[in-house]
């Protein structure tokens, strides 16, 4: 009993864990579950994503934060590094715009309602482009797009697209969102989504950093585009992907200059959806280029 006692006397008061974390971590800090428009599990990412080599991990199904605390705890089993994600759906300059959340809590308050009442639009919306593909004689849309839906909260243009290609519409969903869904085709339907603002300040609000996704994907023009990056760091963000499966080479080299440009810290994600769909791997992109902030040292004390 003396022994014990004295060893008690010895513990320290437990530590803070400190992360060790450098600019050529593996990180992948995008991808998506069956909580939104993913087919993979948050189990089987976080098994894919430790099979492919991935050092630090997050899970950032759009408008969505139910898949966070199984993504957590599936890293923690499988021994990987994790931070909490989300992807935004925000209307910026009347385009769709998505805005990454790193490191938040993922039971805060504000942010939980907000994600829920983006999401809210989504049923109606799916509706309304099952109508307009019946138009182009495309029938029962809106119930096989259902059919792949994991979260009956978050039916989404992918879903359609995955129906598409079930019927021999299309061969692959790359080619649906070339031939429909998308401005000007059959089957789009504009769609209001939460502002810069609110993205911003949820992800700020409950401790988080946020990230612009993919800024080589939006056609912007040149104004609209300084635009989007100075009210996006006007509200609080903080970085911006630089190297991301939608990216090109070339692009990562673009969006390298504006984020030293405009003093952003850099992220790095596949935006990996499905092995039968994506062709960029949980953990399969190059090193950020030279002479950029990781976003993950800005995370450091918020990995798990
Ligand atoms: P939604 O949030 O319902 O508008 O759906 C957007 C999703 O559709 C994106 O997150 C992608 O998964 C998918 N998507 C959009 N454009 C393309 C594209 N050109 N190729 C493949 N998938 C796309
Ligand atoms: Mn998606
Ligand atoms: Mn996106
Ligand atoms: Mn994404």
């Amino acid at each position: 009993m003396v022994f014990a006692a004295t060893r008690r006397q010895r513990v320290p008061a437990p530590l803070r864990k400190i992360v060790q974390v450098s600019a050529i971590l593996n990180a992948d800090l995008h991808c998506h579950s069956v909580v939104s428009d993913g087919t993979l599990t948050p189990e089987e990412l976080a098994a894919r994503a430790k099979a492919n080599g991935v050092d630090l991990w997050a899970l950032t199904d759009h408008d969505e934060l139910g898949g966070q605390h199984r993504a957590a705890e599936a890293a923690r089993a499988v021994g990987l590094r994790y931070l909490t994600g989300t992807e935004i759906s925000v209307t910026f300059a009347d385009e769709t715009v998505h805005i990454v959340g790193l490191g938040f809590d993922p039971d805060d308050a504000a942010m939980t309602q907000g994600l829920y009442d983006t999401r809210g639009g989504r049923g109606k919306r799916a509706q309304e482009m099952a109508a307009q593909l019946a138009q182009v004689g495309i029938h029962g849309a809106y119930e096989g797009a259902l059919r792949f839906v994991g979260n009956p909260e978050l039916i989404s243009r992918t879903h359609f697209a995955r129906f598409l290609v079930e019927q021999g519409h299309c061969r692959d969903t790359s080619e649906v969102f070339r031939k429909y869904l998308t401005e000007g085709k059959p089957g789009y339907v504009p769609h209001r989504w939460a502002t810069l603002r609110d993205a911003v300040r949820w992800i700020s609000g409950a401790g988080g950093l946020a990230v612009i996704a993919h800024p080589g994907r939006y056609k912007f023009t040149a104004n609209e585009e300084y635009a989007l990056f100075t009210e996006f760091q006007a509200h609080g963000g903080r970085a911006v992907e630089v190297v991301t499966g939608s990216h090109t080479p070339a692009e990562y080299v673009e969006y390298a200059d504006k984020a030293r440009e405009f003093g952003l810290a850099a992220s790095r994600g596949s935006d990996f959806h499905s092995p039968d769909e994506s062709h960029c791997d949980l953990g399969a992109l190059p090193p950020l280029p030279a002479g950029l902030t990781p976003v993950w040292e800005l995370l450091a004390d918020r990995i798990r």
